[in-house]
């Protein structure tokens, strides 16, 4: 059996647009096992960083006013992800992953939001057409609702446009 690693992670952000309605707390995850041809982020390769596990009540207590957690990738040990879903969970907060597989993950449970799909020059990210890459609302593991709609450029307008009115 394959060695699975703690999860590490190289920085994290406050993100607006990456799950649309809430303020989140992006997580960058090392040691991708997906290494898609034009990835933007290959610093993200190689394991390397502090042990999320270590650092994730921390990050939270810093950064009051989010409502979600974003782990940008983690899939690679499913045990360790669950168990930090859950801790952000207990904390209030949604969760959201970011994967580069292109299924949806059978074994990671309890998510609010999820974005599947490798990264593609060809096909480029969610807000084009052409985009290979799906964002779900997630309900009860069981359903998966397509949203990805919501990050092409015409209908972040339309919603800014009802904010506005
Ligand atoms: S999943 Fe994301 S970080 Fe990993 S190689 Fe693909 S684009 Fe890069």
């Amino acid at each position: 059996m394959a060695n699975i690693q703690r999860l590490k992670y190289l920085g994290h952000s406050i993100v607006f647009q990456e799950v649309p309605n809430e303020i989140s707390l992006a997580i960058n995850i090392s040691g991708c096992p997906y290494k898609c041809k034009g990835c933007h982020s290959s610093y993200l390769w190689e394991y390397e960083g502090r042990y999320i596990s270590d650092d994730i009540e921390a990050l939270i207590n810093k950064h009051d006013g989010i409502t979600c957690v974003c782990f940008m990738g983690g899939d690679q040990n499913p045990q360790e992800l669950n168990r930090l879903i859950d801790y952000v969970h207990l904390r209030g907060l949604k969760v959201c992953l970011y994967t580069g597989s292109d299924n949806i993950p059978k074994d990671i449970f309890h998510l609010d939001y999820l974005k599947t799909g490798h990264y593609s020059e060809k096909l480029g990210g969610l807000d084009k057409s052409t985009t290979n890459q799906r964002f779900y609302i997630v309900h009860n593991d069981e359903e998966y609702f397509d949203m990805t709609i919501m990050f092409r450029k015409e209908m972040q307008n339309v919603i800014k446009d009802n904010q506005e009115s």
